[in-house]
């Protein structure tokens, strides 16, 4: 035990389908333009040059199903996602062993202050501003693999009030979640309690203060979160 000079900060943690043990997050890494639909969208050729990725910070992820309109910005956007939460990691991970590396599946909400995005951009800056801000990673549960199987297809849909925004399957995706692995692992070690944001489809668009965004991913169920 460490006796640390100031309070020691709270590690961030994800509520586990059936268990009352909760999982760890180490780090978060987020894969960009994984849809070809929403790589239009953003006016990008969604060809399948290799992937690049950025992260959040592990206390980003809110799981009260409450995400208070952020600050510094005019358009916050929805994007839902397939979570992966990691049970261990490693170097060089191939691609027909990343699977064994899968603690469980979940769905997050990738949201994005599109504005500062979008002007970091333009001016060539990293994309924090934009994307790793408080409560940026409404999250539900995880469920483990051995619940849910393998996950490579399935609808994966993001409703606002009731209106379908966004509504793909995650066989659309341009690099599947094992690709994901075996690629981050040669830029990173990875490690057990990382999680991987697995890419929106297209129809991200604008949400206020009032509205109600329900994400359902097939097998994972359904997360809803309130905006205040
Ligand atoms: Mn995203």
């Amino acid at each position: 035990m460490n006796d640390y000079v100031i309070a020691e900060p709270t590690r961030p943690t994800l509520p586990v389908k059936g268990s009352k043990s909760v999982f760890p997050v180490r780090r978060v890494y987020c894969i960009g333009r994984n849809y070809a639909e929403h790589a239009r969208e953003m006016g990008h050729d969604p060809d399948r040059d290799p992937p690049f990725f950025f992260q959040k910070n592990a206390d980003n992820i809110i799981t009260n199903g409450r995400f208070k309109y952020p600050v510094m910005t005019e358009d916050v956007h929805h994007e839902v996602e397939m979570i992966v939460g990691l049970k261990s990691g490693g170097k060089s991970i191939s691609v027909a062993d990343a699977n064994n590396h899968v603690f469980g599946y979940g769905i997050g909400f990738d949201m994005t202050r599109r504005d500062l995005q979008q002007q970091a951009k333009n001016m060539r800056r990293p994309w924090e501003v934009g994307k790793a801000f408080e409560q940026s990673a409404p999250c539900g549960e995880l469920i483990p693999i051995e619940k849910t199987g393998v996950i490579d297809k399935g609808s994966i849909k993001l409703s606002v009030n009731g209106d379908i925004r966004q509504d793909s399957d995650l066989a659309a995706m341009i690099w599947s979640v094992p690709e994901m692995i075996s690629i981050l692992s040669e830029y990173f070690e990875l490690a057990a309690g990382d999680l991987i944001m697995s890419g929106t489809p297209a129809g991200v668009n604008s949400v206020m203060p009032g509205d109600k965004m329900t994400g359902f991913i097939e097998g994972l169920g359904e997360l809803t979160i309130f905006v205040d």
